[in-house]
């Protein structure tokens, strides 16, 4: 069994991870698929890809939807529990927790099949984001894993959380308890990751990039000035968001918390940041 190589990055949501697989992407070295974790319904249903074509009729995945592969679901409510339990008491995570899933196979297609696309692809993207596929991924074997932890401000975050009507409390507790978990469960298990903030991308994204070039050992500042998305294969994320990278021309700090939140929950938030 040889070993595929998968960037996965973690996050709480809004923290610009979409945009963040669309530069890495942009590295010859790099295919950007995505959150991998919803292949069964996009499997089912057509959703417009990056490159505009719909998901059945994409060059790149109307080729993977071909096979049935039975992969890695949401786990139930107890179970969330109880792997958050075993991270937080530091206890090793077993095998028995986890389901038998197809999920180096459809890794090791979407790696072979996007070799024909990009030819020097070292690396794929898996941008789900969640901490329980990075639980489970982590315990797949041929899976060579390098975690990208993306860490967005507190006030930025829990402003998009207000902004998609996702609730503000909500947010709150969702960024608190993900990012101690993400970290918990990244130093626990010896995973090789590297953490880059959202907002020093912004500011500096020449150094952030290199940063992430470094940790992969590939190119990737040389590639992200412009991005063009018709190249590209991702059939998640906010359509917004990929809409707007349309116009890419580097990344620029969002402040629209100051006009989204209220002074009252600033002042909460000041509180607990
Ligand atoms: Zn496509």
């Amino acid at each position: 069994m040889k070993c595929i190589d998968v960037i996965y990055i973690t996050s709480t949501a809004y923290s610009g991870s979409t945009i963040l697989g669309f530069i890495m992407g942009s590295s010859p070295q790099i295919f950007n698929a995505g959150e991998i974790q919803y292949f069964n319904r996009l499997q089912k249903k057509d959703e417009v890809c990056s490159c505009w074509a719909l998901s059945h009729q994409c060059p790149f995945w109307s080729n993977i939807y071909k096979h049935h592969y039975n992969i890695f679901r949401k786990p139930s409510f107890l179970k969330n529990i109880r792997i958050s339990l075993y991270i937080l008491l530091r206890k090793k995570i077993t095998q028995d927790i986890l389901i038998d899933s197809d999920e180096y196979k459809l890794l090791d297609n979407i790696f072979e099949n996007a070799k024909k696309f990009k030819p020097k692809t070292e690396y794929i993207i898996d941008n789900s984001k969640s901490l329980w596929r990075l639980v489970f991924l982590m315990k797949c074997s041929g899976i060579n894993l390098k975690v990208i932890y993306l860490h967005r401000d507190m006030f930025g975050c829990i402003a998009s959380f207000v902004k998609h009507n996702k609730g503000f409390w909500r947010g709150v507790f969702r960024f608190k308890i993900i990012n101690y978990l993400i970290r918990r469960l990244l130093i626990n298990n010896s995973l090789d990751y590297i953490t880059i903030n959202y907002n020093t991308l912004c500011n500096n994204s020449v150094k952030e990039l290199e940063k992430i070039g470094g940790f992969l050992k590939v190119n990737i500042k040389e590639y992200s000035d412009k991005l063009n998305l018709k190249n590209t294969h991702v059939q998640t994320g906010n359509i917004g968001t990929r809409k707007s990278l349309e116009n890419y021309r580097g990344l620029q700090c969002d402040y629209s918390w100051k006009e989204t939140l209220s002074i009252h929950q600033k002042n909460i938030l000041k509180i607990i940041n």
